[in-house]
């Protein structure tokens, strides 16, 4: 099935792991497959759940034929028939048993194949048993030790040889981590063990031997009275020959897989070394505390390093292995991070480009449970890293998260404010617009804070949609105030306009109460006896002489009734006093304007010619008891003429100014309008036509203001007027001669 691959030395490809994943190879390059094979056995999502031991011993003493058996794995092993060597560079498995002799193992045991050495005197086999001995003890739990029983106490054996390299590497790589200086098993497996001499002997004897090794070893400064057990707790085990004697061979190894389970320490180990503990072989305290999902990466820079001839400086090594790992993780955090969060910026950023931005919906929830699953996640894997990388590589996380929330939240509220601003005028504007089509019965003051409590209510909302509980900077209340205060200007400007409209609504009700009133004051000019009897002989009715003084009566009236009915309603909505002050005076101003348009269209040539001859003819064709002539020759046509025609002209002046009777005067214009109030603001004016002797600046006097035909006007109207009243002079006297000859 699996012919095509050589088992020695070749790299499998992804994915494919027959025998395992060879993490070194025979050309002492690190393999880099063995974070996708972590990840396929599923160990890499496993923390620190996971353990790691390595062999050791002398080749072909039967090291892959024990993994192979102990765990499952299918390790190459030497043909019994050809004997050479197999295993090249170091090999990683996972176990494969889940129970050894009806015990459950521990979960995800890596077992590491090193390859072994047998020619001592060859100087390149020794750098690579050196290396690949500080590779197993940089990352290896327990380092199983395989020799023939026959080699127990052989102290100048091949093994002893290995074992001196396995201190005096442990000494180089952990004196520079005194902290935490972490412990190893070495775990001896007696092979061939024929039963002659009991384990407890060989252990005694291989605890000797590894005491005069330790004591043999150079050790740095500072460490020379360090004892073998600061560093190492030893187990033993025995085993019968494989071949002789098979059954109880593999009964043995089943019974020595299950000591492969966890287990605590219960003293500190006695005179001879070996320590007292419950449970399994697997001890905390021989976790090299590398996350399983960094492994790989630690390894690659331990055996770069090692490679390389470098002084291995594991707690260096360990924050190098941080800061990859964690940035490694915040990039993948990120990812689920951007898939929620990146459409909302887009989105966000498009919407502010068109001018137009949009309140993103639910923004909060979405975003802050984007964010907290991107923390959490991140804490999850990275805080088994280096405690001082991890929090500063959290904080760059949190900053970036945070830099970007900060950014879609700040665009959130001002869309939220710019529509909620929107929807608040437009709201207010339709109430109003409502109110006036149903008659007008609407409460300004009211619509508005109305308006203004749901539009403060559905922002406040969002606000606080956007809190994150702990988080300073998500704390947006002060915006609420802002925004209020927005509102409060964009109503005090809706009241300007609701005023400007009350205004404009007074103003025409004036002007028509103006039109209608003032009319009927100058109609009455047609009828020249007025109603207060006969004139005197050179007088002008009563009705003639105070005509300014009714219209100016009526038209103080009109004005102070309409006063009256724009400070309520203004008041109605709030409007300032300073409001309803400018309201007034632009009233009265406007007022005045159109009584003057109104007198202007009255004394209109054609208008005001006509009035004239009516009143003439009024005068001249009726008697004092208003009883239409018939004329006789022997009247005095002539002199009632004269008569009336003087009368008539005595108007002319009349009109011609306004003046009243009473003080001989022009009314007090000026004190009419009243002082221009403090609270005229640019615009309040712009509509205002100018008035003389109120405006001193127009260069127009009062004189003027109320001058109502003008000099030449009124030798021109006297002139037509004697012609049509000499016209309807000679009409009189035809029919005067007319009635004789009939
Ligand atoms: P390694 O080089 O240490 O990995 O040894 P291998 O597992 O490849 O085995 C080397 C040879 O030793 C093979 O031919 C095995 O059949 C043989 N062998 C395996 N186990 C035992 C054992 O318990 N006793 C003896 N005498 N030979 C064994
Ligand atoms: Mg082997």
């Amino acid at each position: 099935m699996n012919g095509h691959f050589s088992a020695v030395g070749e790299q499998p490809a992804n994915g494919n792991y027959d025998h395992g994943c060879q993490v070194i190879d025979e050309e002492k390059e690190f393999n880099r497959n063995l974070n996708d094979y972590l990840q396929s056995m599923h160990v890499a999502e496993a923390g620190f759940n996971y353990h790691l031991i390595s062999v050791f011993g002398s080749q072909s003493t039967g090291k892959s034929t024990l993994l192979n058996h102990l765990f499952g794995t299918t390790f190459s092993v030497m043909s019994e028939t050809e004997r050479r060597q197999t295993t090249k560079g170091i090999w990683l498995s996972k176990n494969k048993r889940e129970t050894s002799a009806g015990t459950k193992m521990a979960d995800n045991i890596l077992v590491m194949d090193v390859e072994g050495t047998d020619g001592r005197e060859r100087g390149e086999d020794q750098d690579f048993e050196r290396k690949s001995a500080l590779f197993a003890l940089a990352t290896s739990e327990v380092l199983l030790v395989n020799i023939w029983e026959h080699q127990v106490g052989l102290y100048q054996g091949a093994n002893m040889g290995l074992l001196k390299t396995v201190f005096e590497v442990n000494l180089q790589l952990f004196q520079k981590d005194k902290n935490s200086t972490p412990r190893s098993l070495l775990f001896f497996v007696i092979r061939d063990h024929i039963g002659v001499t009991p384990l407890s002997a060989l252990q005694n004897t291989l605890i000797q031997d590894l005491q005069k090794i330790w004591s043999s070893i150079s050790k740095p400064e500072g460490l020379e009275h360090s004892r073998i057990e600061d560093y190492f707790d030893f187990g033993f085990a025995a085993l019968p020959h494989k071949i002789l004697q098979g059954d109880k061979f593999e009964s043995e190894v089943a019974q020595l897989g299950a000591r492969f389970t966890t287990g605590h320490r219960v003293n500190k180990g006695g005179d001879d070394g070996v320590a007292e503990t419950e449970g399994g072989i697997l001890l905390p305290e021989y976790h090299r505390r590398i996350p399983a999902d960094g492994l790989s990466v630690y390894a690659e820079g331990i055996w770069d390093q090692i490679v390389n001839n470098k002084d291995l400086d594991l707690p260096t090594q360990q924050e190098l292995l941080a800061q990859f790992r964690c940035d490694e993780i915040s990039r993948e955090v990120l990812i689920a991070f951007d898939q929620q969060l990146t459409p909302l910026e887009e989105k966000q950023t498009q919407a502010s480009k068109l001018g137009k931005p949009v309140v993103l919906p639910d923004l909060g929830p979405i975003a802050s449970e984007a964010r907290e699953k991107c923390f959490k996640a991140f804490e999850v894997q990275a805080s088994r890293y280096h405690k001082g990388v991890y929090s500063r590589k959290k904080q760059e996380l949190e900053s970036k998260v945070d830099g970007r929330l900060k950014t879609l939240y700040q665009g959130q509220i001002a869309a939220a404010h710019k529509a909620g601003v929107a929807a608040f005028s437009e709201a207010v504007a339709n109430k109003v617009k409502a109110g006036q089509k149903a008659g007008g019965g609407y409460e300004f003051a009211e619509i508005v804070s109305n308006e203004k409590k749901k539009t403060m209510d559905i922002f406040k909302a969002e606000v606080e949609s956007l809190a994150i509980e702990g988080v300073e900077w998500t704390n947006f209340v002060s915006q609420n105030q802002l925004f209020e205060a927005e509102l409060d200007e964009v109503s005090s400007k809706l009241r300007k306009d609701e005023i400007r409209r009350l205004a404009t609504r007074v103003e025409r009700w004036v002007k028509s109460r103006l039109g209608d009133a003032v009319g009927l004051e100058f109609n009455k000019l047609g009828s020249g006896r007025g109603g207060s009897g006969a004139p005197e002989e050179g007088e002008k009715p009563a009705t003639e002489k105070d005509l300014w003084d009714r219209i100016w009566k009526v038209f103080t009236g009109v004005v102070s009734e309409a006063e009256g009915r724009f400070s309520d309603r203004a008041k109605s909505f709030d409007a300032s006093d300073a409001e309803v002050e400018v309201g007034l005076w632009r009233l009265r101003r406007k007022s005045w304007t159109a009584l003057r348009e109104k007198i202007e269209e009255e004394v209109m040539e054609g208008n005001i010619l006509m009035k004239l001859r009516e009143n003439f003819e009024d005068k001249f064709r009726y008697d004092e008891a208003g009883v239409p002539r018939i004329w006789r020759p022997t009247d005095d046509i002539e002199g009632i003429y004269t008569r009336a025609r003087e009368s008539t002209l005595t108007l002319i002046p009349l009109l011609a100014k306004f003046k009243l009777l009473s003080s001989q005067s022009p009314p007090d214009l000026v004190s009419f309008i009243g002082p221009q109030p403090s609270g005229v603001e640019a615009g309040d004016e712009e509509d205002l036509a100018p008035i003389g002797g109120v405006d001193e600046e127009e260069g127009k006097s009062l004189e003027e203001e109320m001058t109502m035909l003008s000099e030449n006007k009124r030798q021109d109207l006297v002139v037509r007027f004697k012609k049509t009243a000499d016209g309807v002079y000679v009409e009189a006297k035809r029919s005067a001669i007319g009635g004789m000859t009939q």
